[in-house]
């Protein structure tokens, strides 16, 4: 295929933002371009050299363009990045070049798309020491050929400015229409939801038409297309739509990823599917540990956990800490990722993402080996509002955002890509962002675990109810101790010491130490929530919780200035809560 036939598709799709007119424009280009050539077309048009789960990405910068372009056409760096402040795309800067210099081009071969193509693989593919030079030598040696309006594509694909603006939906109907019926479009969807490699799906249609994409099948290293979930605010809404019974699952506060498994081999994608293998390291060494034989494609949530006060944390929490003061292999020891499955879309040769959610849930349990870093998410079948509302109070106390709910239907099958009342979130907001920092007071503690072995893990920080003279719990507090305030703060703690909890305070938590209320640190937390356990302003926002301190940090400040009935007020925090309630949906 010659490159203008492609690039004279281009300018037609430039032209018109009518998603109708460029699936025409697509669906006739299609059905008369040769399969050979298709795959290739299709990235290219999506302003790619691969399906978008590939790491290998284009995005050369301006400046190494400006420089080639400079070279091929015999005009100044300044001069074109002068026009490029007022055209803004290079790729029509690119073009008025040419045009400029076209009485004296030679006669020159014509582009292929084959020719371009290679040269743009190449060029994005070489690294290292040098390969400025060798990347501007390879897009040279096309660009020298290219005619203006070739110039302007290949200048703002290589850029990653190709913006046509063709949706991946666009796409797949002008699939449908060139090589299928209206009727059909819906297998050419799932052949790419599956895959998520448009090019694939192109190739084979065109080769072997609707049979051929039939035969398209969830493999281990094609990530699939994530299933997403509606939203409803009412555990009887959602009772009512999914038939009085369902599933119900934590609805964990992290990132999501598909993992791809195969003869020990892990790789993880993100939900906009990104290789995230080496950023979870310890994710992947849970999975090959939970997992050991055959392959598999599972899904989780991954959310890092504070070993000493078994909470789960915020990945920005984890990533700031890593940044500042411990390396990734600390950061990894003290707060590892933990890996919450919840779905199996593939086991072992058979695609299980057209099995319904019971039967993918036995099958996970059954061929993943739970472990401290790998765990199945928290599951219930529940079908009363009561048992609803407990869950999810519970999935907050454990630090999640709320619940799943599933559909155990016949149709419950994983639709890649979709989103459907299969899946239902609840997450009526009880979180409310915290700006100020609070003094909170040390009523107990909790034995240390890991690094902090001997040494108090957490503390049991409480607020003051003034109207009822009493000490209420918030949170454990484990984060923004150094060694030496590890060493210190036990120190100071001792005067305070008590057999049992003392009558002053209030907890439903057993601390493994207690305090008489005295020591006051002034503490940073991320936001408050609606707590079942803890005690402070209990009732006041829902009959049954209190309110509590997510992500509680200590600023490293004691405040020896302050008594503990001078400690933040539970009213405080309360007013705290309301004044900066985020709004529900
Ligand atoms: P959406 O993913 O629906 O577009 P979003 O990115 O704002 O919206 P949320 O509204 O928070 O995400 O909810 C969906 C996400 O919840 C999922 O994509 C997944 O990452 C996460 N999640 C946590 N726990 C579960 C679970 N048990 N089952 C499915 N998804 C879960």
């Amino acid at each position: 295929m010659l490159f203008r036939d492609l690039v004279s598709v281009y300018e037609r799709l430039d032209a018109t933002s009518s998603r109708l007119e460029m699936t025409d424009i697509l669906a006739s280009f299609f059905r008369t371009a040769e399969t050979s050539a298709l795959r290739k077309a299709i990235y290219l048009t999506q302003g790619q050299l691969y399906p978008d789960f590939y790491q290998q990405k284009l995005g050369m910068a301006d400046k190494l363009l400006i420089r080639t372009l400079s070279f091929v056409t015999g005009t100044r760096e300044e001069k074109i990045s002068e026009v490029q402040l007022k055209e803004g795309d290079l790729g029509s800067v690119a073009e008025k070049l040419y045009q400029g210099k076209r009485q004296t081009t030679l006669f020159s071969e014509p582009l292929t798309l084959d020719r371009v193509y290679s040269a743009l693989e190449r060029a994005s593919s070489s690294e290292g020491g040098g390969s400025q030079d060798s990347k501007m030598k390879m897009l040279a040696e096309v660009l020298h050929d290219a005619t203006p309006v070739e110039a302007k594509y290949i200048s703002r694909i290589v850029t990653g400015k190709m913006r046509l603006g063709v949706a991946a939906m666009t796409m797949i109907d002008a699939l449908s229409v060139a090589f299928a019926t209206k009727e059909e479009r819906d297998a050419v969807e799932r052949a790419f939801n599956i895959t998520s490699d448009m090019g694939l799906v192109g190739e084979v249609l065109s080769r072997s038409g609707l049979e051929g994409v039939k035969s398209i099948h969830v493999q281990v290293g094609n990530p699939i297309r994530v299933m997403l979930a509606e939203r409803m605010s009412s555990p009887a809404e959602i009772l009512e739509k999914m038939g009085g019974n369902c599933a119900f699952e934590y609805k964990y506060d992290g990132v999501r990823v598909q993992a791809h498994i195969k003869d020990g081999v892990v790789t993880l994608y993100s939900r906009r599917l990104e290789d995230l293998t080496s950023q979870f390291p310890d994710v992947v060494k849970a999975l090959k540990e939970s997992f050991t034989v055959g392959s598999a494609i599972v899904e989780g949530e991954c959310v890092p956990v504070d070993l000493n006060t078994g909470e789960f944390l915020p990945f920005q929490e984890v990533s700031h800490r890593r940044g500042r003061k411990h390396g990734l292999e600390e950061a990894m020891e003290e707060y590892p990722v933990r890996i919450c499955l919840f779905d199996l879309l593939y086991l072992d040769g058979q695609d299980m993402t057209e099995v319904t959610y019971l039967k993918r849930r036995a099958a996970l349990t059954e061929a993943f080996r739970i472990t401290d870093a790998a765990k199945l998410s928290e599951m219930r079948m529940l079908q009363s509002e009561e048992e609803v509302q407990k869950f999810f109070l519970e999935a907050l106390r454990d630090g999640c955002e709320g619940l799943m709910a599933k559909s155990i239907g016949p149709d419950s099958f994983y639709r890649a890509g979709n989103r459907g009342f299969l899946w239902i979130k609840y997450k009526k907001e009880y979180r409310s962002e915290m700006n100020d920092t609070v003094d909170l007071v040390v009523v107990g503690a909790f034995a240390g675990r890991g690094k902090r072995k001997g040494v108090y893990g957490a503390l049991l920080m409480a607020t003051y109810n003034e109207q009822e003279d009493r000490f209420e719990t918030v949170s454990k507090l484990g984060s923004g101790f150094d060694d030496a305030a590890l060493a210190e703060i036990p120190k100071r703690l001792e005067q305070y010491r008590v057999q049992d909890k003392h009558h002053l305070v209030s907890s439903n938590m057993q601390a493994d130490f207690w305090f008489e209320p005295g020591l006051v640190l002034e503490v940073r937390g991320a936001e408050i929530t609606v707590s079942p356990i803890h005690t402070a302003a209990y009732g006041k926002v829902r009959k049954d919780g209190g309110l509590a301190i997510r992500f509680p940090r200590w600023t490293g400040k004691i405040r020896d200035d302050k008594g503990p009935r001078e400690a933040t007020r539970s009213d405080e925090l309360l007013s705290m809560y309301r004044s900066q309630l985020k709004q529900i949906e």
